[in-house]
């Protein structure tokens, strides 16, 4: 006889995942429909890869619905809030995933490049996460749900404290976002809201493509991750599962990085 199936860890509970049209967001929106939740596929440009991704977790019997908003634009995200509580009544679980990256070594780098990737990986992650701690407030707390009266996520990176030569942009956006992190989750606790970051190391998604095309650009990527492999988008999946579970209830203010042990200083590795 088999032993009856676990209760799913995201039961009734609904979740907005931004910039889930592909790579990360889209893993991750797949691995809390799988466990129960209710996904919102938040899109920028891709209304293709969000239908994709819905079409994905409702043949699996998961329920998700796409919504178009530009997480750097407050009217935008405010509206995306206004139909999430629409559909489904209120919000559970965010996960802050949106992210680009423009690169350009500093001497070369333009206000605008800066000024784009601080807008959608900083501000964004603010506007989004303003909104769903108004909600999770305003509604109160549902034990029978979860313990937690809210969940919030921050896409982080290894890059949160590794310095990134080419990329001040967008580690000065991954460093800002451990301290809106640290700081959202003192300012939210007494709310009985938790605040997690999630720092990937090298996860295989569009935004990396050019750093893995040959054979010997992966190599020498490999050298940097102690573990021997590029990670999946559902390597960083599992683990939002699990930081919007009860499993992790007495867990708020960390940067929990997935990352092979890229953040390990492999370079001293054989070096001491
Ligand atoms: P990706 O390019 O597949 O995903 C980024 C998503 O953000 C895309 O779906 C894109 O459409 C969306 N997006 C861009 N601008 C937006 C906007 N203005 N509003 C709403 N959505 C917008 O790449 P990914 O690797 O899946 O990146 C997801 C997150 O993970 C990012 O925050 C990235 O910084 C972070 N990250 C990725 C890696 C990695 O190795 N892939 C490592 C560390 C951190």
């Amino acid at each position: 006889m088999s032993s009856p199936a676990a209760t799913p860890r995201l039961q009734n509970q609904v979740a907005l995942v931004t910039g889930a049209s592909s790579g990360i967001g889209a893993g991750v929106a797949i691995a809390m429909a799988a466990e129960g939740a209710s996904v919102v596929v938040n899109y920028a440009h891709s209304p293709e890869g969000a239908e994709q991704v819905v079409d994905e977790i409702t043949k699996a019997g998961g329920k998700a619905i796409a919504i178009k908003a530009d997480v750097s634009k407050e009217d935008e995200v405010l509206a995306m809030f206004d139909e999430i509580r629409k559909e489904f009544g209120t919000l559970h679980i965010l996960v802050n995933n949106s992210g680009i990256q423009v690169d350009a070594p500093l001497l070369e780098m333009t206000l605008e490049q800066w000024q784009k990737v601080i807008d959608v990986n900083l501000t964004g992650q603010f506007l989004c996460a303003r909104e769903a701690a108004r909600e999770f407030v305003k509604r109160g707390p549902q034990p029978e749900i979860s313990k937690a009266t809210g969940k919030i996520i921050c896409m982080s990176s290894v890059h949160e404290v590794i310095p990134w030569a080419g990329h001040v942009n967008y580690a000065t956006s991954k460093g800002g976002i451990m301290q809106l992190m640290k700081t959202m989750a003192q300012e939210l606790a007494p709310h009985k809201i938790r605040v997690n970051s999630i720092g990937p190391g090298a996860i295989a998604t569009p935004i990396n493509e050019s750093a893995r095309d040959t054979p010997e650009e992966e190599k020498s990527l490999l050298t940097l991750i102690p573990y021997g492999r590029i990670g999946e988008p559902a390597d960083i999946g599992s683990v939002a599962v699990w930081l919007a579970s009860d499993e992790s209830d007495y867990v708020t203010g960390i940067t929990l990085f997935a990352d092979g042990g890229m953040t390990l200083y492999p370079g001293f590795a054989d070096n001491g």
